[in-house]
């Protein structure tokens, strides 16, 4: 390090004032914080455009909110890698990504809503289930990007978002989703945002998503509720997916294969329905989100 500058009476005045406004600044956002006015995501905006905040700790940052004690903060930010002395502007993208989940605010006055995943072997009935959910009082259900072309009988918005594998690869390089994985040769996710502000209005969310992605989900938000829906039998299962005319002889046999590691990991998961009627399943499902 050189020797600091040597500056003028004026230089120094000004300095100092500077400073002094700069510690005024960090003090009010950090009362904001406090009493509520601003959420993580406001101030992570604010620290784009105004200096004073982008230099303000993440240390500091962190221990403004209600219930977050110094403790607390140390924890978080050892696990999420950010060193001690780190500012808000020397953040990483992944890292502001995973404080803003871990921070994730319900608008004021509104429950948040409940973040359910319903998982299972694929031919299960997930995207029948997921239907009906749709129509269901206060529940919003994700709508997937894939690169997956669509089904003959498939609308672009409502059952997926269709995209190049380069708008995919694209989504992921901004930190666009709550999680994605790779399935029967496609990619398949969920936009983050969509989710967050669901949520955040106080709506319970539906992720139909298969296992991969599931477990990422929770290790996100541990508050989620993953459930795993099982076919009445095996052979019902191999019915289902040697039965779909939408998918050639050879995606059903990988399919197939793919269904039978799947049921395995029915241990990981919070809540096994089983699938033997699908009007209960969505009861059950509108009963997890009430609880
Ligand atoms: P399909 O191609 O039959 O529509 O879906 C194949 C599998 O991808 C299903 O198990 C479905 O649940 C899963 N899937 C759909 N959207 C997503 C997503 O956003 N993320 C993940 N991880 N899996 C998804």
């Amino acid at each position: 390090m050189g020797t600091p500058p040597q500056l003028t009476p004026q230089q120094r005045e000004a300095a100092l004032a500077k400073a002094a406004a700069a510690r005024k600044r960090r003090a009010e956002v950090k009362a904001q914080i406090k009493s509520e006015e601003l959420t993580i995501e406001s101030v992570f905006d604010l620290a784009q455009r105004d200096e004073a905040v982008g230099k303000m700790r993440v240390k500091e940052l962190l221990e403004s909110f209600s219930g977050v004690g110094k403790v607390r903060a140390i924890a978080l930010m050892e696990r999420l890698n950010i060193s001690p002395t780190r500012r808000i502007q020397g953040l990483g993208r992944h890292q502001v990504n995973e404080l803003r989940l871990e921070f994730m605010k319900p608008d004021m006055a509104t429950k948040p809503g409940r973040l359910i995943v319903l998982s299972g072997p694929g031919g299960v009935g997930k995207s029948t289930v997921a239907k009906q959910l749709r129509n269901a009082e206060d529940f919003w259900v994700s709508v997937s990007a894939t690169t997956r072309k669509p089904r003959s009988n498939e609308v672009d918005g409502r059952d997926y978002f269709f995209v190049s594998d380069e708008e995919f690869s694209r989504m992921i390089a901004h930190d666009e989703f709550l999680e994605w994985a790779e399935f029967a040769g496609n990619r398949y996710g969920t936009p983050q945002r969509a989710v967050e502000n669901a949520l955040r209005q106080g709506r319970n969310v539906l992720l139909e998503i298969e296992i991969a992605g599931a477990k990422q989900v929770k290790a996100h938000l541990p508050q989620s509720i993953l459930v795993f829906l099982e076919p009445p039998t095996w052979e019902e299962l191999v019915s289902r997916l040697e039965g779909r005319g939408t998918d050639g002889a050879e995606r059903r046999a990988q399919r197939l294969e793919l269904a039978q590691e799947e049921l395995a990991a029915a241990a990981f998961f919070d809540v096994v329905l089983v699938n033997d009627q699908v009007e209960s399943v969505v009861q059950r499902l509108v009963e997890l989100a009430r609880n």
